[in-house]
């Protein structure tokens, strides 16, 4: 009998098809399937050989193409039908707000082999390309990865003892839409108005933009610089160290994003 097949929940990273890991890109060379996610860069499908059999099972917030237990269904029956090696390819890491933990029980429970392969996540990312560390001595003694979307319809909220401590940096995935409400959360746990803001949009990419703001401005400031996912929302003492640490490239950028 052949081999069973084996589903590998892969981190894609950020976006820049450089920090895939080794372990991705191998895996990517060896695939008979790729399951992947509208995250998932141009850049790093282009790495993917011919022949490998692609299949787009991407959601668009608010506009779902495919359930997450079709998805799910999907993984698995991929892995019944016949013997083959499927790489399920997600943005950023698997079990960072991107649902692969969903995944591996589906396949857990089918009783399919997967293994995870962790990747660089959209936070660690924009931190390195935008200059924005997530702990710094002094400055942040510790971050938060905080999402901004609520399974169906549920309203945003979180606990504002969470975000209180000025020594932290704080990231918010999936926020474009909970501005408002993230704005008077911080408000509420007592963050300064003008404590430093940055958005930063397609992290890691050629066209990463960096807007820098404040708490107050950051719903105006958003909107005027028509910022889109996918886009990472970072406050903190820390964003202030981007104009050091962003780099030439990034300075310019920033100038043009900033309205
Ligand atoms: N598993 C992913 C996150 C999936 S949730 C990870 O670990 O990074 C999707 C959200 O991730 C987006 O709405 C956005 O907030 C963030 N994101 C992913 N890639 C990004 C990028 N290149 N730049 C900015 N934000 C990104």
């Amino acid at each position: 009998m052949a081999a069973a097949s084996k589903v590998w929940l892969v981190g894609a990273g950020p976006g820049d098809p450089e920090l895939l890991t080794v372990k991705a890109q191998r895996l990517l060379r060896e695939a008979d399937v790729v399951v992947y996610d509208r995250l998932v860069s141009q850049a790093i499908l282009g790495l993917i050989p011919r022949g490998v059999q692609l299949i787009y099972a991407g959601k668009a917030c608010g506009n779902h193409s495919m359930a997450q237990e079709d998805i799910n269904r999907m993984l698995v029956r991929l892995a019944q039908s016949r013997s083959r090696r499927i790489v399920r390819l997600k943005g950023g890491d698997p079990y960072i707000f991107g649902r692969g933990s969903e995944e591996a029980r589906a396949l857990q429970r089918a009783g399919i082999p997967f293994e995870v392969v962790p990747g660089i996540t959209a936070a660690q990312g924009a931190a390195a390309s935008a200059g924005i560390p997530l702990t710094h001595r002094g400055m942040a003694r510790r971050f938060q990865l905080i999402t901004g979307h609520f399974q169906q319809n549920q309203p945003w909220s979180v606990q504002e003892a969470a975000l209180a401590d000025k020594q932290q940096t704080l990231v918010f995935y999936m926020a474009l839409g909970q501005l408002e409400s993230i704005r008077a959360a911080l408000l509420r746990a007592g963050r300064a108005p003008d404590t430093p803001v940055a958005l930063v949009e397609q992290a890691t990419l050629p066209n990463q933009r960096v807007l820098q703001t404040t708490i107050s401005e950051m719903v105006d400031a958003a909107r005027r610089a028509e910022v889109e996912p996918p886009a990472l929302v970072m406050v903190g003492e820390t964003v202030r160290l981007a104009r050091e640490l962003g780099g030439r490239q990034q300075k310019m950028r920033e100038e043009q994003a900033r309205v």
